[in-house]
């Protein structure tokens, strides 16, 4: 059975077959309504995708919930801090390595990278590159629940930013790569980071590449009306968005002045 249930609450608790939600206690105008820290697996073994921050109390509800399952390895789709903080506590309660692009993060001997599949209880995790909101950006293909996780790339809600460490260009390619990707395979759901589960993955990435399409007119237009700074740019094209979200949106002016400075350069 690999039936979606979602339920209606909210993102803890949402999943597919194979794969459960455990939301940690973070809310904020960045992270939603939490990290999603996804437990994957059947029987005996699981594998857990972003343990989240540095939060005893989360942590050790996510260790509680695994009962006397073992952890085969805890996988990062990113270094961010509100995916990767807990990862060092989690591995020493679970006695678990930590795998992930970035070598700071990693706890043990293997790493992780477009291409890899890491395996547990008879589940596949196929790990694709997609860089962008960062550069250590992976997504994680379950085949078996035929869904993908997205980590910061695709968020249940809103759009996502590019970090300082990422690359609009990246992002762009990558979108277009998780978009075929989806197609290809038949995608049913993308597991996202923070907020809920989509169940319609080929609608949510051609709304991601066309909210980027049309940020990026918004930017070009507003530049030639006069506005320079990326703040005079955030106070015309976001005018309608929350100004607690304003210091986001100028990280990600930031990144979208440099794709097109790129472009004509
Ligand atoms: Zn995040």
């Amino acid at each position: 059975m690999s039936g979606l249930r979602i339920p209606l609450e909210g993102p803890d608790g949402a999943g597919t077959a194979h794969a459960l939600n455990l939301l940690a206690p973070n809310p904020s105008p960045m992270t939603l309504d939490g990290t999603n820290t996804w437990v994957i697996g059947r029987g005996e073994e699981v594998l857990v995708v972003d343990p989240g921050p540095d939060d005893g109390r989360h942590l050790a509800r996510v260790a509680d919930h695994l009962r006397d399952r073992r952890v085969v390895a805890i996988l990062l789709t990113h270094g961010h801090h509100d995916h990767s903080g807990g990862a060092r506590a989690f591995a020493g309660l679970v006695g678990a390595p930590v795998r992930a692009l970035d070598p700071r993060h990693r706890l043990g001997d293997e790493g992780l990278g477009d291409g890899d599949v890491v395996a547990a209880g008879g589940l596949e995790l196929h790990a694709v590159g997609t860089p962008g909101h960062s550069f250590d950006s992976l997504c994680f293909w379950l085949p078996e629940d035929g869904a993908m996780l997205t980590g910061d790339t695709v968020l249940g809600r809103g759009t996502t930013v590019i970090a300082p460490d990422g690359d609009l260009a990246d992002y762009l390619r990558s979108l277009d790569r998780l978009r075929a990707t989806a197609e290809r395979v038949g995608a049913r759901a993308l597991l996202p980071g923070h907020g809920p589960v989509l169940s319609d993955p080929i609608a949510a990435l051609d709304g991601y590449l066309a909210h980027r399409r049309q940020r990026l007119d918004q930017i070009r237009r507003a530049r030639e009306r006069g506005a320079a700074t990326p703040r005079e740019i955030v106070e015309v094209v976001y005018a309608e968005v929350d100004r607690s979200l304003w210091p986001a949106a100028e990280m990600s002016v930031r990144a979208q002045l440099d794709y097109l400075d790129g472009l004509r350069g």
